[in-house]
């Protein structure tokens, strides 16, 4: 059968580079999973519980993992961070499959996607500074407003309304109005920068992403992706949304929170042994010496999601912790 991410226009549309797509015939994968970390800083003990959980749970269905750098948000990034966590998932052992994209080199499909947006006016100029509306839902005050030529802006999407349901692998159903809770939101920042929310769909799709695995701090950000899914006509993925590392004050084991370069804090063994039990998958205590291979062989084989805490957030072991 004709996989239908082949026969969409809007997809063909944006596929722009096909040699970056990695080269098994798509209707014959059934699985296939990504991480897609921001080069903002060194791998953390909570991304590598994203891209550990990501990468067991699609070589567990003999899937293909995929790597994408986020390096839209250029004021975020550090320089030399990408080569940083190429090289911790390589020590680590987790090989991804393909080339890596990067999200910097896809503008051209994002234009493509907000000029068909824009087309079918979903789209709508906002003046209202950031400060302002930061932190609550938008309550659409430039939607009906006259366009200002040359003045900056930002571009939003409409949002209709409705409630947007996610279903969860992992957490129970997640439900949002969206206008309500939400509002109408950033499709293109006032600086020029397309929006995190747009790029990870498109490209998403564009990867024929099957599975997303990645932390629950994004919980809230899924239904404006499935929405923009909807709006843009690719496939839904599957979500999974895996207990976020937090200190003990429950805050968010980040970058933005210092927090360390976990191959500074221990041998890799270690860490993906203490990994494995965060994600509740029981390692025998022998193993916590085994050698990084045989940890990844043996997550591989007894990797159960339904093992994964269903929580939000579990404090991280000591050492990983920054506050
Ligand atoms: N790039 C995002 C981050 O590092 C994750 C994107 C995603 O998994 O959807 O937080």
């Amino acid at each position: 059968m004709q996989d239908a991410r082949f026969i969409n226009p809007l997809h063909l549309a944006l596929t722009s580079d096909l040699s970056l797509i990695p080269d098994m015939p798509r209707s014959q994968v059934k699985y296939v999973g990504r991480f897609a970390p921001t080069p903002s800083g060194p791998l953390h003990f909570g991304s590598i519980i994203a891209a550990l959980g990501s990468y067991l749970d699609a070589r567990h269905h003999q899937g293909r993992w995929l790597l994408r750098i986020d390096d839209l948000d250029t004021p975020r990034l550090q320089a030399g961070a990408d080569d940083k966590i190429l090289a911790a998932l390589e020590t680590l052992g987790l090989h991804w499959d393909g080339m890596v994209v990067y999200q910097s080199r896809r503008h051209e499909a994002y234009q493509h996607a907000l000029a068909n947006l824009q087309s079918r006016d979903l789209l709508f100029p906002c003046y209202c500074p950031r400060k302002l509306v930061k932190g609550r839902p938008y309550p659409g005050t430039c939607r009906q407003r006259e366009v200002e030529k040359d003045r900056q802006h930002a571009l939003r999407i409409k949002v209709a309304p409705g409630t947007v349901v996610l279903h969860d692998l992992i957490q129970t159903e997640y439900r949002q109005n969206l206008l309500d809770e939400v509002g109408d939101f950033i499709i293109r920042r006032a600086d020029g920068l397309y929006a995190y929310h747009l790029a990870v769909v498109l490209d998403d799709a564009w990867q024929g992403i099957t599975h997303i695995v990645r932390g629950a701090d994004l919980m809230a950000s899924t239904p404006r992706q499935i929405y923009l899914q909807q709006q843009l006509a690719v496939e839904l993925p599957v979500y999974a949304h895996l207990p976020l590392a937090v200190s003990q004050t429950g805050v968010k084991i980040s970058k933005q929170s210092m927090a360390k370069d976990v191959l500074l804090l221990g041998a890799p063994n270690t860490v993906l042994f203490n990994c494995l039990n965060f994600l509740g998958q029981q390692p025998e205590a022998d193993l916590s010496q085994a050698p990084v291979r045989e940890l990844i062989q043996w997550g591989i084989e007894h990797w159960q999601l339904s093992r994964v805490p269903k929580l939000g957030s579990i404090i991280a072991p000591e050492k990983y912790r920054t506050t």
